[in-house]
């Protein structure tokens, strides 16, 4: 077999923010580091995030800390995420912006010439650094420059499709041992040899009909890691966010940013109501306004208003547009009306929500700053990911690191907005940093097993074996449209029964998919590659989401719409079983320490 070999100490797979920042700091702390991506780099993800990077870096707010935030990130989860990781994060983002500010990250400014903080739904204080609202370009060309002087190899568009693992030489658990891949481009195959890999692969978008996700998110890492051998948590937990653009069909999901409430926007319905105001949860009716005119005084004076019901975390503005929507009171194209263009200046649109106001023009032929816009709910996130030690990353593989969106239990039960950003930067670095110090004390390194390699090669190529089997596109139309139909945004038991019998329908046509062509730049060959990945990740979640009887952030059942005391303790683990299948268990969550717990009535009396 034709297969060009590698040898580096750390393996980043994944270059959005995650993986750069990984990847840096590997390098940066003596490790050889690799960067491998399926597209340019450059493109990642990361480069479309809009709004901007959480951190309490009070420079607005004087009041806010680390505590507000921290404390504002567990209650928009619902109380669900790794208490230690939300610790972190809140404590680490504001270092992490300031240093991508010495890297050359140019953002915008307050009068005083600090760096701007904007709104965001759940966050008490402005917190969003930016940049326009085009932040996530900004963040990946500065990481991105740090990389290329850094000299990281970046193999791009390559994509890896297994992970190898090996004894390790004590005689403990299985470790992992690198990489194998292929050149897109080419079809050549490709392995690397390396005693630590970092996942930072991103989301799962693509396993739903209707999503702000690109053609990358297929949920490789997710994947990936399960089939290793480790584990992924709470995976049941995805997030619509509330606002996709709904027209033209082709169009559909991409991505209107919650800036566009922060600065002002506000959700009708055909009536012309202002509806959110009927959708505020007990959970955040103190916190939240109580008429129009409060709501709109908020903007201009945070002290003596509570910020408008548009603002709330996301899972509930969601379900708000899904019940105006299903009760008939929607937009003609199946949403609800975004207007920005009766509550400010063209100037002041054009100005701060500049993508917007493009998109919208090219995209939809809609002006923003004359007309309101169309949206309704797009799948958009994960908040299931790889179950990871907090303070390393590290998996239950040996070897293995995973960071940002692939994995699990920082978000909890739903993600605040811009916490994904900052999420990015605190743990991508302290997993290029917990890979370096494994990779270098690893010096009786074990070696790429031959019969490993050529498995995984045979595993590639089996598509083309096939003849008269079944086309990968038509395969992926159905596994989405089953997402999207059963495992949606609100979900019932006999629904996602039926999903789990069509998903076990869909592997037996996956286990036959057959590509014609060569190795060459061949999409459907890609595809067919990709769809295992986003088969086994469909199913962690309709199983996940079967498994857990209450409605909890992201996760709405209709069958059983209160949240949950058990539930509330609980966390539900997907593993790979010896014959392939996914076994569920359930875990009890991390226990907060005391002086944690104090912060929520400290900050709630302040
Ligand atoms: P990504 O940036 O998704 O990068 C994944 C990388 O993995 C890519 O390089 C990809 O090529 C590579 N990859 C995947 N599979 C393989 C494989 N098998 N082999 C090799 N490489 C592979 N969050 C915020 O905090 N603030 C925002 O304002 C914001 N706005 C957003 C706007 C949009 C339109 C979207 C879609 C998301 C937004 N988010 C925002 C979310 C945030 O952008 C993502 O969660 C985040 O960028 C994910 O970063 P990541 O580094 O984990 O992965």
């Amino acid at each position: 077999m034709e297969l060009e070999r590698h040898e580096y100490d750390v393996v980043v797979v994944g270059a959005g923010g995650a993986g750069l920042r990984a990847a840096i700091e590997a390098q940066e702390n003596g490790a050889r580091t690799a960067v491998v991506c399926k597209s340019l780099l450059g493109k990642a993800h990361t480069v479309m995030a809009e709004g901007g990077i959480a951190a309490a870096m009070a420079n607005l707010y004087p009041e806010d800390n680390w505590r507000v935030h921290f404390r504002d990130t567990m209650r928009g989860g619902k109380m669900l995420n790794h208490w230690r990781m939300a610790q972190l994060h809140a404590q680490e983002a504001p270092d992490r912006v300031r240093e991508l500010e010495d890297w050359g990250a140019l953002f915008d400014r307050t009068p005083d010439g600090l760096i701007s903080q904007r709104d965001f739904g759940g966050h008490r204080y402005a917190r969003l650094a930016h940049v326009g609202d085009r932040t996530g370009l900004e963040l990946i060309r500065t990481l991105q420059q740090r990389t290329v002087a850094l000299g990281i190899d970046v193999f791009m568009e390559c994509t890896v499709t297994r992970l190898l693992t090996g004894p390790a030489g004590d005689g403990g658990p299985d470790e992992v041992t690198g990489a194998f891949g292929y050149w897109r481009e080419s079809g050549r195959f490709v392995a690397w040899q390396a005693p630590s890999v970092v996942l930072a692969t991103g989301g799962i978008g693509k396993s739903y009909k209707v999503t702000s996700n690109s053609w990358e998110y297929t949920g490789d890492g997710h994947s990936l890691a399960l089939q290793a051998g480790a584990t992924l948590v709470n995976m049941e937990f995805v997030q619509f966010h509330p606002t996709g653009m709904v027209w033209p069909p082709s169009v559909r999901g991409i991505l209107v940013t919650e800036s566009v409430r922060g600065d002002g926007g506000i959700l009708k319905n055909s009536a012309g109501n202002r509806f959110m105001f009927d959708y505020i949860p007990d959970f955040f009716r103190k916190e939240t306004a109580e008429t129009e005119a409060e709501a709109d005084r908020w903007y201009d004076d945070k002290k003596n208003n509570r910020r408008p019901p548009e603002l709330l975390p996301r899972d509930e503005v969601a379900r708000a547009i899904n019940s105006e929507v299903k009760a008939g009171r929607g937009s003609p194209h199946g949403g609800v009306f975004l207007d920005i263009a009766s509550r400010r200046s063209a100037e002041y649109i054009r100005k701060r929500l500049p993508s917007m106001y493009h998109q919208f023009r090219e995209l939809a032929e809609v002006d923003i700053t004359a007309e309101a816009m169309e949206v309704g709910p797009t799948c958009h996130y994960v908040m299931g990911g790889v179950e990871v030690d907090p303070d390393t990353e590290a998996a239950r593989v040996p070897g293995l690191f995973a960071a940002g969106e692939v994995a699990g239990g920082m978000h909890g039960s739903n993600r605040l907005g811009g916490n994904s950003l900052s999420d990015l930067l605190v743990f991508g670095r302290r997993a290029g940093l917990a890979a370096a110090e494994h990779a270098l004390k690893r010096i009786d390194r074990t070696h790429l097993r031959d019969d490993a390699l050529a498995d995984a090669a045979r595993a590639a190529l089996a598509p083309f074996e096939r003849e008269g089997g079944e086309n990968p596109y038509t395969v992926q139309h159905d596994l989405q449209q089953t997402m999207h139909d059963l495992v949606g945004i609100i979900r019932t038991a006999p629904e996602m029964e039926q999903a789990l019998e069509r998903i076990a329908a869909l592997k037996e046509r996956v286990a036959n998919l057959s590509v014609e062509g060569h190795r060459q730049y061949n999409p459907g060959w890609h595809l067919a590659l990709d769809l295992p990945h986003m088969l086994v990740v469909s199913e962690c979640i309709a199983r996940a989401a079967l498994e857990r009887q209450e409605s909890r952030g992201g996760h709405t059942r209709d069958d059983f719409p209160a949240t949950d005391d058990e539930w509330a303790r609980t966390n539900l683990i997907c593993a790979q079983a010896p014959d392939g299948s996914v076994a569920l268990t359930r875990q009890p969550l991390p226990r907060m320490p005391a002086e944690l717990a104090d912060v929520f009535e400290e900050v709630s009396a302040s």
